[in-house]
Order: structure tokens, then sequence, then C-alpha cells
């Protein structure tokens, strides 16, 4: 019998309950139902061997737009996203100007985004000191959540919280019932530490490193414990880089407490060892830190302490990259990487013999579970048809006329990956396909309680 709508079949469809041969039946944008591998609709693709996947979902990129679209934009992050197999993305607030900490400041990021967008975006709002009036606000505009900073952001328009401002903050973010995400580092061990780094050589990795010590995560991850505990409320750790914060975290969950931790692909994919001397295109705070550090954020992350892998593409144009100092201390920190996390992470995965099914959590399902995206994340019925397909012993190597993003400086270039991103589709139409993206941008502003 033939199906009313349009089909995607391959012989591995990742499936909530595991990898198998299936025919996924789209119809107005979602997927209506997961059929046999033979199941006829009016129109198929049929994918052979290929790997259909949801569509990553990335909740930590800044996209700068406005403001500083000149570091980053709305067009070329999308685009790279969609190249990169990722179909869903929630905005960092800061870098753009205005930062995302008023309701306005939401209304000028929709316009500026709109018209512009290959995949779909979301906003994070952002908790600065004297914005408390604005919170509820912009939770009732659509941001997914608010981001925090505890140390300097970077940029002077997004200041810091203290541990007095998230005390006054954090019961109301308990209230709506939405989660604060935090750069957890604290600053007064990293001021001590830059001092000593201050009087070392700027282009060597090492100084860098130790001007941020993994105590002052540790110090941080411990009082957002303690804030979660208190206040009832969800926080959700940023950017974990220090694999000696995972035993506090161990702790407070299996006692109850909210939180959760998200780690980056660089985190996981290079070590401080192999950073060459004055190479800043490997800079980002919290810092990549050694192979035994990587080794426990790989073991957390099996064991569910660590829930998932965020992108933080941050990138910045070259001339703040201090490509040419190679100066680690004033180099801006910030790593481009936005379309390479599925094929990182997989190259990774694949040596330690995880198998697809985990990067569907790490990647998909609980970063959606995080920005509260019901219809995202999985393939499933009833949710949106954004699939990514791609194949997974297919090797390639990292170039910058492959990457999308608008600078493409990145520690990645030349490495050998393996996962070709081969199409991605978007609540059922392809928006890239063998290293191009087919049509106009049909990306959507996301907002909490409607996506
Ligand atoms: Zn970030």
């Amino acid at each position: 019998m033939r199906e009313d709508g349009r089909g995607l079949r391959s012989n591995r469809v990742v499936l909530p309950d595991g990898i198998r041969p299936a025919t996924i039946l789209v119809r107005d944008g979602a997927i209506a139902r997961i059929g046999p591998h033979n199941m006829a609709p009016e129109r198929t693709s049929d994918y052979g061997d290929l790997v259909i996947m949801p569509g990553v979902i990335d909740t930590h990129v800044h996209i700068n737009e406005p403001g500083r679209t000149e570091w980053e934009g709305f067009n070329t992050a999308t685009m790279s996203a969609a190249a990169g197999g990722v179909t869903a993305m929630i905005d960092m607030p800061l870098n753009s100007i205005p930062p995302t900490t008023t309701r306005d400041a939401l209304e000028a990021k929709i316009v500026a985004a709109r018209g512009r967008l290959h995949v779909d975006v979301g906003f994070w709002g952002g908790v600065v000191p004297g914005n408390a009036n604005e919170l509820a606000t912009l939770h009732q505009n659509g941001a997914f959540g608010f981001k925090c900073f505890l140390v300097p952001s970077g940029v002077p328009e997004f200041e810091a919280a203290s541990e007095s401002v998230l005390r006054d903050t954090v019961p109301e973010l308990a209230r709506l019932g939405v989660p604060l995400l935090v750069h957890a580092e604290l600053p007064e061990l990293i001021d001590s530490a830059t001092k000593v780094a201050q009087e070392k050589d700027p282009r060597i990795y090492s100084t860098w490193l130790q001007s941020r010590p993994q105590e002052a995560e540790d110090q941080a991850v411990e009082l957002l414990i303690r804030l979660a505990e208190q206040y009832r409320a969800k926080i959700h750790v940023v950017h974990l880089s220090s694999a000696t914060a995972i035993p506090k975290i161990r702790e407070a969950k299996r006692r109850g407490v909210n939180i959760t931790v998200e780690t980056c692909p660089h985190y996981l994919t290079i070590n401080a060892e192999e950073v060459p001397d004055g190479a800043t295109a490997y800079k980002c705070a919290p810092p990549i830190r050694d192979s035994a550090n990587q080794r426990e954020l790989w073991a957390a992350l099996q064991e569910n302490t660590i829930d998932f892998i965020a992108s933080d593409h941050s990138p910045a144009p070259a001339e703040m990259k201090c490509c040419e100092t190679g100066d680690f201390m004033r180099a801006w920190g910030g790593i481009a990487s936005l379309q390479l996390t599925l094929p990182l992470v997989w190259t990774s995965a694949r040596k330690r013999g995880i198998g697809i099914e985990h990067l569907t959590d790490w990647l998909c399902r609980r970063p959606a579970k995080l920005a509260a995206l019901p219809r995202k994340g999985e393939i499933r019925e009833g949710c949106d048809a954004d699939l990514v397909i791609w194949n997974p012993e297919d090797p390639f190597e990292v170039s910058s006329q492959q990457l999308l993003f608008r600078h493409k400086l990145t520690p990645y270039t030349g490495r050998e990956l393996f996962g070709v991103v081969q199409a991605t589709y978007l609540r059922g139409e392809q928006i890239y396909c063998g290293g191009k993206i087919t049509g106009p941008p049909k990306g959507r502003v996301l907002r909490r309680g409607q996506a």
C-alpha cells in the first residue's frame, strides 16, 4: 500500500530504542510514522547504509549579531550548522550588542535573525548585575533560560554576577522553572594565578593553562551545587573542563540535586600537551587541560555525570586571536568549531569503541531536554523531521574551504576526521546536501513554550 507523504529510508536509522533498518514517513514537516524498511511512501529517498540520526542540537553557540556581526552572524553560523548536521541552536546572550539581557534586546536579536536562518535558533537570556526585573519578561517573550558568568566574560557590556547577585536571582528562575547556565570559574584564584603567569612567556601554552587553575572551576561548581540544592533550582554548568570537579557533581546528582553539565569537543579531542607554542586558535576559557584530565571527562560522559556536549562556538576576527604575536594572554578566548562537532566527537568515540547510539544522547536528546524542545532531539512520531544523514566510516581532512562559519581559524584544520555529513533535513525539507546549502533559509526563531 502506498503511504501519503515522503519517506527517508536507510539500513541504519537511529531510533530511541536502537539502530535498525527503517523508513521515516514525513508529513507537514513532522515524523508521521516510523515504518519497516520496505514501506512505500509516495516519494522515498533511499540512503542505503548511511546513518539517519536526529539533527544535532547545539545549546551553546555565540552568533554575535547584531553588534558584532563581523565576528559571526546568523547567516554564516546557520549555514555552517546545516553543513555540520546541526538543525537547532540556542544562542548565547553575550557578544552581540546589545547583549540579550532585556526584552528589547531579545526583540533586536529576533529582528536581526529573521530571514537569515538556515536552521532553527532560539535564545538564552543573560543574568547580569541589575537586570533582575527583566528576567520574567524575557522568559515570557521566549528566552529558553538564562546564562551568567562568575568571572569577567571578555566583553564589558556583559558583567559577571557575584554570589549575592545569584542569590537574588536563582529563586526567581526556580519559580519560572527555567535553567540557569553558568560559566563556572571563580575570579579570586584566577586573579592570583594570572599575576604569576604574567611573569612567564605568553607564547607558551602552559602559561595560559597555569593562569586558569582547575581549583577555580572546582570551587565554582561547589558553589553552584549549593545554590541548586538550597533553592531547588535547575543549574547547568556550561563547558566543564576540570575533571577534578566530577566527583562532586556525581555525588550531588546522587543526592537528587538538579544540576546538569556539558563539556565541549575541544576538551574531549585536544590535550594541552599537543598545543603548539603561539597557536592561539586553541585558546578558550576554561582552558584545554592535559590528556589524563581528558580521559576522565570521557569516563564521566560514559557514566552520565557529564550529560552532553555543546560546541561553545565562539569565533572572533583573526586580529583578535593575536595570530601574529601568538600571545596566549592577550588573544580572544574562544574556539570556532560549530560545523565539526559531530565528526570530532564521533572520531574520538569510535577510537574508544563507543557506539553511535551514545552520540545521539550527547548531541541530540539531552541538549533538547535542557532547552525544553519536546519536538526535537529524537526520531519519534510527532517530532519535527530534523535529520542528519552521514557516513561514519568515511574519513575527510578538515580544510578551511569546507568551513562555512565566518572566520576559518580553528585548531582543527588539517585533522583527519571520520563522519562525513551527506545531507541535512529541517522539518522534512533538505537544507544541505553533498557539500552545498540547498535553497533559501528555512529556519525559524524558536521561543520557549512554542517550540
Ligand atoms: Zn560560551
